[in-house]
């Protein structure tokens, strides 16, 4: 039985643009903004306080994940519809 959950919003993976990467340097809290697409090519310094938001490790991740979202975005003959689902009731808790 299929479980009905509300207060949702489905996003196809083509829809997704930008992915944002929000300082946690000492308060600062200010977010950069960065083109799914240009994720591995970014030199990724928070726009307020100009703190490095780059890890070897996680460099590689991030490179990864855009890689393959950028990827998925492009196939038309998937054999599925590739969504991603949003709680529509925490939409805007972790926003500005
Ligand atoms: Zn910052």
């Amino acid at each position: 039985m299929a479980v009905m959950i509300e207060n949702t919003m489905r996003i196809p993976v083509a829809d997704l643009a930008t992915i944002r990467l929000k300082c946690k340097s000492d308060n600062c809290g200010s977010a950069a903004e960065v083109p799914i697409i240009r994720l591995d090519q970014a030199t990724l310094r928070c726009p307020v306080c100009g703190s490095v938001m780059r890890r070897a490790d996680i460099d590689q991740v991030m490179s990864q994940l855009s890689q393959a979202l950028v990827f998925l975005a492009q196939q038309d003959d998937l054999p599925f519809d590739l969504e991603f689902v949003l709680l529509t009731d925490v939409l805007g808790k972790n926003g500005e």
